[in-house]
């Protein structure tokens, strides 16, 4: 999409501190942390929130999912405890519509979020 934030990052037009990449997937640092560890976990391809991830029906939701957990473990914090969120729909805070996994640790989290 050529009007995406975060499809500007995947093509490497705006840079991003990434941390972790396969071919389909991308995680980057949040620019305006609020936890310790705050990375984004996004598809390579342009899904606009995590209902139309859901019905891509090809494993990405799945991949998307599994680059959070190897974020966390890379980050050390699987032991102390991490979120992953999806915001989805602007009613729940989502500003950005390429979908992204917040993975958010390294403080403790409160229940219920805002
Ligand atoms: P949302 O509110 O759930 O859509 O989250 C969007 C996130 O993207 C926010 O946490 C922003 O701080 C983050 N963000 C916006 N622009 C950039 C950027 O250029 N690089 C990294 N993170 C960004």
């Amino acid at each position: 999409m050529t009007d995406c934030l975060f499809c500007k990052i995947v093509a490497k037009e705006i840079p991003a501190e990434v941390v972790y990449e396969t071919g389909r997937v991308l995680a980057f640092r949040d620019i305006d942390p609020q936890a310790p560890t705050h990375v984004l976990v996004i598809p390579k391809e342009h899904h606009a929130d995590a209902a139309a991830l859901a019905e891509a029906d090809d494993g990405l939701a799945d991949d998307v999912l599994k680059a959070a957990h190897a974020v966390a473990l890379q980050e050390g914090v699987t032991d102390s405890g991490y979120r992953v969120v999806f915001n989805t729909g602007p009613g729940a805070g989502q500003t950005v519509f390429h979908v992204h996994a917040h993975v958010l640790g390294g403080r403790n989290l409160t229940w219920p979020p805002g």
